[in-house]
């Protein structure tokens, strides 16, 4: 089984598909992760996005591992743990445009299929009910406030002893979420048959018993075909 969770920065996406996989015992990928370790590829290499050849022999030489350590979902990029530079604010400025490279996503989109190939998977992104698994048996499409998505991804950078105003931060997810959804190759977009959950005034709790609720649904149904 195939649940895919797509939506825009910071509208829930990762804390609820996490849990939503943690409580049906399925694989959990985060794919916006593994485009943030190939950004950071990039950034370290020094590569121009537009020198073909540099662009090829990276995604040739690159090994993105996402992985679970003690509990906490963590990244390695060429052997390298990765999981908290992938989130700065550096990489975060660069992933849109290392995404809309096709070649780039071509190479991710493989390793996101190999990956679903043996497991139930939970997979959450921008392009997974449209484009890398288009016949998912659960599509949901989260959306919240800019203003709601500005303060959890304060929340987030604090973390990492990071400081952004909640203005500039709705900036950069608003000027983010354009990117995404107006590049040439598989844009941001909601699939026409997924399921849209509006996070702005949700609980975490109350987002991920309303999934649950709707895969059971769907595997009832499935069940008694
Ligand atoms: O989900 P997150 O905000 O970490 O994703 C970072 C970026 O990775 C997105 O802004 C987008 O440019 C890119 N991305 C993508 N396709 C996906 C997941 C993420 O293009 N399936």
């Amino acid at each position: 089984m195939i649940i895919a969770i797509d939506g825009p920065a910071a509208s829930g996406k990762s804390t609820s598909a996490r849990q939503v996989a943690m409580q049906l015992d399925f694989l959990y990928l985060d794919t916006g992760a593994m485009y943030r370790c190939v950004t950071l590829a990039f950034i370290e290499q020094g590569i121009s996005l537009t020198d073909k050849n540099a662009v090829e022999s990276l995604l040739n030489s690159i090994d993105v591992n996402l992985t679970e350590e003690n509990g906490e979902p963590t990244a390695y990029l060429n052997g390298e743990n990765v999981t908290s530079r992938i989130r700065s604010a550096e990489v975060t400025s660069a992933v849109s445009p290392v995404s809309a490279i096709p070649e780039v996503r071509e190479t991710m989109v493989r390793l996101q299929r190999k990956i679903a190939l043996h497991s139930d998977c939970v997979m959450e992104g921008r392009d997974i009910g449209s484009v890398v698994f288009p016949d998912a048996d659960v599509k949901f499409f989260l959306v919240a406030d800019s203003e709601v998505r500005a303060k959890r991804r304060q929340d987030d950078l604090r973390k990492l002893g990071e400081e952004k105003s909640v203005e500039e931060l709705v900036k950069d997810i608003e000027a983010r979420d354009v990117y995404d959804s107006t590049r040439e190759h598989s844009p941001l977009q909601k699939a026409e048959d997924a399921i849209e959950i509006d996070t702005s005034q949700m609980t975490i709790d109350e987002q991920v018993s309303k999934m649950i609720e709707i895969v059971n649904q769907k595997r009832e149904k499935t069940k008694n075909k």
